[in-house]
């Protein structure tokens, strides 16, 4: 799986945008190359972002999500755990203050991988 160089500093300026709440969407693409974000409804807060189930275009090829933390850490929390086991297979979480070094990927078992830039 591989990620678009522009899109990944797109997800930083809308965390930055977003700061102090989080941001979050999924991760779209073709061929294992993520290149588009899908924005859904979602409720913000400082301490969480929850994705509407139901407001999930079908057909959709869906690789995985991303969200920001508004802290300095890129762990997943309880919530990223459980979030990450619904919605495919790579998850990344950008963190405060948001430069190109702010930034990991999970799998959907919540362990850190790593992630091509294009
Ligand atoms: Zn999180």
């Amino acid at each position: 799986m591989k990620i678009k160089r522009d899109l990944l500093i797109g997800i930083l300026e809308s965390a930055k945008e977003a700061y102090p709440y989080e941001f979050i969407a999924l991760l779209t693409g073709k061929r294992d190359i993520i290149s588009e974000l899908i924005f859904l409804p979602s409720i913000s807060g400082e301490e969480s972002a929850i994705i509407r189930l139901d407001m999930l275009p079908l057909g959709l090829n869906v690789y995985g999500t991303v969200h920001s933390h508004p802290s300095p850490c890129c762990e997943p929390s309880e919530d990223d755990f459980f979030l990450f086991t619904r919605f495919g297979k790579v998850h990344i979480i950008v963190c405060y203050p948001f430069t190109m070094r702010d930034w990991k990927c999970y799998n959907s078992m919540g362990e850190e991988i790593e992630i091509e830039l294009v």
